[in-house]
């Protein structure tokens, strides 16, 4: 094929990322289109018998069946590994999808797991609920110090399974300082790289073994669809996460790749912008609310740590109002452009009340723990003008007593 160069890892690899995510993994068909094809085929036909069982003896290379492999999801999982500097990717059909995935297929009984306290509602009910029923042991710890992963590591610790930032937190996790425990130790990192996505951080330049991703978050970035995605080493996704999405079935449709292909065209682009939004978002609030937790800003407490390991600090962070429950609600109910939203990484500003939603199921001794109060509002800023953004928060403020 002629002048197909989004394939050659020889020459992608040497590209800038913002060039990576519009072009990495382009495999153009006979027609050569410019816009990726979207192959929505669940089965693929051999020329002979032969072929057919070459294939499946692993003999010739080639497509089998969209459980195992699809044209335009392997367009996907080829960019976003470029883009992560990973040597290979798979995708799946969610975020929750590539957890599970990635913490299952490497784990089984007796194993033990090192956590952090701050993490997505459904992954702390896998940490919390799904690994203790398979006899998988789970340690919790303020994942703000990584001294504590290296405590609460034992002879059986496996994995050490965190986010940075946190949700809803905005907990910084230091990638080096965690990566460096875990390699002395040996122990696998497993990284939700969700908010930050590899626009803004690549935790395998600090030395993380695993990347996981929503990427139905910043990467498909216009709330339109479900996704996921696991990084890591050739070795590792060949031989020990493939076996397991194969057999399982977490498989991302090759219309959802589509859409998430056309989503990382512009990630570089929307993902500095909302952050620069957020940014003027989060100083208007600054003087406004009673606590806010936002990494770009000098109050925040790790602000040193993620202006040295983040390239931006993205659209997302939270606060705090005194009035608990009722005044949160009574902010949200206010709003008359920010929508009443649990999603994030969206191209609108979206808020959520963490406590009666996104960790509703998470117990409220629990959620304290976590950092996650009943005043806690989390915001995700879009690329609407900030200044109309901060207009309809100011007004709302005030509506709800602030
Ligand atoms: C949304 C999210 C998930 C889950 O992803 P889905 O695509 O909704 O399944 C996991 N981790 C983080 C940090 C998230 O924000």
């Amino acid at each position: 094929m002629k002048r197909n160069t989004g394939q050659d890892r020889s020459i992608t690899s040497r590209w800038r990322p913002a060039t990576q995510a519009v072009r990495g993994g382009t495999a153009r068909s006979e027609y050569g289109e410019t816009s990726e094809a979207l192959f929505l085929t669940s089965g693929y036909a051999y020329d002979c018998a032969g072929d057919a069982a070459a294939r499946f003896a692993g003999e010739q290379a080639g497509m089998t069946y969209s459980r195992l492999q699809n044209p335009t999801v392997e367009m996907l999982e080829q960019r976003i590994a470029l883009m992560e500097g990973a040597e290979a990717c798979r995708a799946t059909a969610s975020g929750m999808a590539a957890m599970t995935a990635a913490l299952l297929c490497q784990l089984e009984a007796g194993d033990h797991v090192v956590a952090g306290r701050a993490l997505f509602g459904s992954c702390r009910w896998l940490t919390d609920t799904l690994l203790p029923k398979f006899g998988i042991a789970t340690t919790i710890v303020d994942a703000r110090d990584a001294q504590a992963f290296a405590d609460a590591t034992t002879d059986k610790t496996k994995l050490y399974f965190f986010e940075t930032p946190a949700n809803p937190t905005m907990d910084i996790v230091d990638l080096q300082a965690v990566c460096d425990i875990a390699r002395a130790r040996g122990v696998t990192t497993v990284v939700d790289n969700a908010f930050a996505t590899p626009a803004l951080q690549r935790p395998m330049e600090f030395g993380a073994d695993v990347v996981a991703y929503s990427a139905t978050k910043m990467m498909d970035g216009q709330g339109r669809v479900l996704a996921g995605a696991v990084c890591g080493s050739e070795d590792f996704i060949l031989n020990t996460l493939l076996p397991f999405t194969r057999n399982t079935g977490p498989t991302l449709s090759a219309f959802n790749a589509w859409v998430v292909l056309k989503g990382l065209e512009t990630l570089d682009l929307r993902i500095r912008r909302q952050s620069e939004n957020a940014l003027a978002v989060g100083r208007f609030l600054e003087g406004r609310v009673p606590r806010i937790n936002h990494p770009g800003l000098p109050s925040h407490p790790q602000h040193a740590l993620a202006m040295a390991q983040m390239a931006m600090t993205g659209p997302i962070f939270s606060f705090e109002v005194d009035g608990g429950r009722a005044q949160a609600h009574a902010l949200l109910d206010a709003l008359e452009l920010v929508d009443i939203s649990n999603n994030i990484g969206d191209s609108r500003s979206l808020m959520t009340h963490p406590a009666s939603t996104t960790h509703a199921s998470v117990s409220e001794d629990k959620r304290l723990e976590m950092g996650i109060r009943e005043g806690t509002l989390r915001l995700n800023v879009g690329l609407e003008d900030p200044a109309d953004v901060i207009d309809d928060l100011d007004q709302a403020l005030r509506r709800a007593g602030l």
